[in-house]
C-alpha cells in the first residue's frame, strides 16, 4: 500500500459493529472479562490501537504507543533508561524535552548537549556510559539538518540507541527507521493533528525488544495514554496528512524564497533553499522540506514583534503544523536562558491560500520600515 491509501485504510475499524465504516469511539474504562477481551483502558483501548497499528505502519516500525502528548512521550524514553545514562542530545532540541533533562532528570541522568548538524560533534561526545543518542531533525526552531544516516551510524558502533523526534518532518517526508533510527518519536499534536486541537504524542519502534518493553510500561503503568476521543481525532486527521504536508511544504518553500529575497530579512531558515547548509543532506533523507520555516529580520527584536502584529492571515501564537498559518518570536517563548536568536521569527506556514500569505507578508514589511 501506498502511504495515502495506508492512511486512510490502515490500523482501522477495531470492534466496529453494524459494518461501519468509521471505527466508533470505545469510552467504556472497563472491559468484561473474557478470554481476548481487553482489561482496562489504561493498559488499551480499541481506539488506541487503532491508532498504534496505523503509526507503526506509517513510520514503517514493528510497534507503536500513544501518549497524551509529545512531551510524555519522550519522557517515557528517558524514564524507560538505567540510572546514570548518558545522552547525547542536540543543542537546540526542542526546549520542553531539554528542560526535562536539564531539571526533572538533572540527578538520574547525564546528558551532553552538543550541535548534532556536525556529526564530528557526536564522536567528542560519546562517553562509557552513553545509552542514547537523540536526534531532531530538521530542527526546532533553527531548522538545522543532522545526518540521519551517519549519526545512527556511528552510534551503532558504540551500541547507543537512537531515537529521531520526527515531528517537523512527519512520515510523509521522512522515515528515520529507514535509515538506521531505533525509535521515532512525534508531538501529534502538530502535522498529525493538523487542526490545533488535539495533544498527543507518540512513539514508533523498529524492533519490539526489552526496551520497548520497558517504554510501553512506563507507559501503562505511569498512565501517560491518550484518550479514546483523541485517538478517534488522530485517525481521522491522519488520513489527509500527506495531501496536507504537501501543501504546507509547497507554501514555506514559495515564502521562503520570497523572505530570502527581501531586503528587510538578514537570513532565512528553511533547508529547501539551496543555500542552507543542511540542503544536500536534506535531499538525501526526505522527499519533501517541511512547512516550517525561520528567518531572522534585520533591526531590532521590536521590529520583528512589529512585523508580526501587522500580519492579518497570520495568527501570533505558539506551535505549528496546523491548518492556520502562525507565527511567533521564538526567543519571547522560550524565555530568559534561550540561545534562540532576538530577531528570529519562527513561522508554521499554513494552508490559506498562497498568494494571500504572499500579499499579507509584503505588506507587513512596510510597518518596519
Ligand atoms: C511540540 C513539539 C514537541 C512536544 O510535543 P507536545 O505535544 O507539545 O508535548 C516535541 N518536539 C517537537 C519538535 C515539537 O515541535
Amino acid at each position: 500500500m501506498k502511504f495515502e491509501t495506508l492512511a486512510i485504510h490502515g490500523g482501522e475499524k477495531k470492534s466496529a459493529p453494524h459494518r461501519a465504516v468509521v471505527q466508533p469511539i470505545t469510552l467504556s474504562t472497563t472491559f468484561e472479562h473474557h478470554e481476548e477481551s481487553l482489561i482496562y483502558s489504561r493498559s488499551q483501548n480499541p481506539n488506541r490501537m487503532a491508532l498504534e497499528e496505523l503509526l507503526a505502519q506509517l513510520e514503517k516500525g514493528s510497534a507503536a504507543a500513544a501518549f497524551s502528548s509529545g512531551n510524555a512521550a519522550g519522557m517515557a524514553v528517558f524514564q524507560a533508561l538505567p540510572l546514570g545514562s548518558h545522552i547525547v542530545a542536540p543543542s537546540d532540541m526542542y526546549h520542553g524535552l531539554k528542560k526535562q533533562l536539564v531539571e526533572l532528570f538533572k540527578d538520574k541522568l547525564e546528558v551532553t548537549f552538543t550541535d548534532l548538524s556536525d556529526p564530528e560533534n557526536l564522536e567528542k561526545a560519546i562517553q562509557p556510559n552513553t545509552k542514547l543518542l537523540w536526534i531532531e531533525t530538521p530542527s526546532n526552531p533553527m531548522l538545522k539538518i543532522s545526518d540521519i544516516r551517519r549519526l545512527t551510524k556511528m552510534a551503532k558502533e558504540d551500541d547507543i540507541r537512537v531515537v529521531c523526534d520526527n515531528t517537523f518532518a512527519t512520515p510523509v517526508f521522512q522515515n528515520p527507521l529507514e535509515l538506521g533510527a531505533d525509535l521515532v518519536m512525534h508531538s501529534a499534536t502538530k502535522y498529525f493533528g493538523g487542526h490545533s486541537d488535539i495533544l498527543g504524542g507518540a512513539l514508533i519502534t523498529k524492533k519490539s525488544d526489552e526496551f520497548w518493553k520497558q517504554i510501553v510500561n512506563v507507559q501503562q503503568t505511569g498512565g501517560a495514554v491518550l484518550s479514546p476521543f483523541d485517538c478517534y481525532l488522530l485517525v481521522r486527521s491522519i488520513k489527509t496528512l500527506a495531501y496536507r504536508m504537501r501543501g504546507h511544504a509547497e507554501h514555506a518553500g514559495m515564502i521562503a524564497t520570497f523572505l530570502d529575497q527581501h531586503p528587510k530579512v538578514e537570513r532565512v531558515f528553511y533547508p529547501g533553499l539551496t543555500a542552507h547548509p543542511g540542503h544536500d543532506v536534506a535531499k538525501s533523507q526526505m522527499t519533501g522540506f517541511g512547512g516550517i520555516l525561520s528567518f531572522l529580520v534585520k533591526g531590532k527584536p521590536e521590529d520583528a514583534d512589529k512585523l508580526i502584529s501587522s500580519l492579518k492571515y497570520y495568527t501570533n501564537a505558539t506551535s505549528l503544523g496546523g491548518v492556520e498559518s502562525l507565527i511567533e518570536r521564538r526567543a519571547a517563548v522560550e524565555g530568559p536562558d534561550t540561545k534562540t536568536p532576538q530577531n528570529l521569527i519562527r513561522l508554521s506556514v499554513g494552508l490559506e491560500h498562497l498568494d494571500d500569505l504572499l500579499e499579507d507578508m509584503e505588506k507587513a514589511f512596510y510597518s518596519i520600515g
